[in-house]
């Protein structure tokens, strides 16, 4: 698929819209906010604000992806989703009903979080994913952006996201189901989080681990969730809509960041490729592959089920060497021989979904 993708720590992307005037709607109460309940599963479900300009099927689709994704992995909270549309009053009042909440839960001074969230051509503040949405359509090109902004200090995970016009079929190329496997990526980033307790900014960096390992770990799980639930019927399937196969899927990433890699950086090993480096982009393929061969050498759910209940006690690496049975290093090497392999080769370390 030629979507664009950019990614950051915070931000996922896709592609394309129209938009959303700030009417939030909160879908259930709030949970209790004087206790730090973080990490322990919670039964109140992602709490969901969107841009007054944002369709019904937009927001049907958010709360089911995000619902989905939470009865597979657990629900952790409290959690708000927060997403733009394209029309600038609708999202200029958005801003200020984020800003509204933070200041009612202590979390930050209005005046303060709406210079903050107002500001042009700052990256990750609730502005630029009302300007994403828009450019996607001036443009007549689909890109989105999504991404995780805290806050483990306040007892919250939050999401932002740009319009997910995939709902909409807005463009010829995106269709629902690409937006649900990006809520599903994103969901995987609150599920990493909520294994980590500290408070410490530097320490939960480390405990997540490399780029790859943190963006490849939320697009693997996102691959192979979204397709085990497509299989089974659990998720709509849009009528019409040739879905690609969870193999088909892997093969198209698989390619996409082998040809990336050989092109830009075919020295660099995968733990070299970090957020700030060239070839990030190709972090998040190789990085979903990286997963997809732990996952056969120790699998079927080592993450989940050894490496993400064990890394606030050993570290990383220990964590690491205790789920997958190997290094980080000597994976860096084993995979790096296994990149150079042939795809059919490769193609074949797939469990059958
Ligand atoms: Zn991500």
């Amino acid at each position: 698929m030629a979507f664009l993708k950019l990614h950051s720590t915070k931000l996922i992307v896709f592609i394309a819209s129209w938009g959303c005037v700030a009417c939030d709607q909160g879908s259930s109460a709030s949970p209790p906010a004087s206790e730090d309940a973080w990490g322990q599963p919670t039964t109140h479900p992602a709490q969901l604000f969107f841009a007054s300009d944002c369709s019904p099927k937009v927001r049907d689709g958010v709360q089911l992806g995000l619902a989905k994704a939470a009865a597979l992995w657990g629900q952790y909270g409290p959690l708000e989703y927060w997403v733009m549309g394209t029309d600038e009053e609708a999202g200029q009042a958005l801003i200020r009903s984020f800003c509204d909440r933070r200041a009612e839960l202590k979390n930050k001074v209005w005046g303060g979080c709406m210079s903050h969230h107002q500001e042009e051509a700052s990256q990750h503040n609730m502005l630029s994913y009302l300007r994403v949405g828009q450019e996607a359509i001036k443009r007549n090109q689909p890109s989105s952006a999504m991404g995780r902004n805290g806050q483990r200090e306040w007892g919250l995970h939050i999401f932002a996201s740009s319009y997910p016009f995939g709902f909409d079929r807005l463009f010829d190329q995106v269709y629902p189901e690409e937006e649900i496997k990006t809520l599903f990526h994103e969901y995987f980033h609150a599920v990493q989080h909520a294994h980590l307790f500290t408070k410490e900014h530097a320490q939960r960096e480390a405990l997540l681990g490399p780029t790859w390992f943190v963006e490849g770990g939320a697009e693997y799980m996102a691959l192979k969730g979204t397709a085990t639930l497509w299989a089974s019927g659990q998720l709509p399937r849009t009528q019409g809509y040739a879905l690609p196969s969870f193999r088909e899927r892997m093969r198209t990433i698989l390619l996409d960041g082998k040809r990336y890699w050989q092109e830009n950086c075919p020295d660099l090993h995968l733990s070299q490729m970090t957020y700030d480096h060239p070839c990030t982009h190709a972090a998040y393929s190789l990085g979903a592959w990286g997963h997809a061969w732990l996952a056969h050498r120790a699998g079927p759910d080592p993450y989940l089920d050894l490496f993400l209940p064990s890394v606030e006690r050993l570290g990383w690496d220990s964590a690491f060497q205790h789920a997958f049975g190997l290094t980080p290093e000597a994976f860096d090497e084993a995979f790096h021989a296994f990149l150079l392999k042939e795809t059919e080769e490769q193609l074949a370390i797939l469990p059958d979904i």
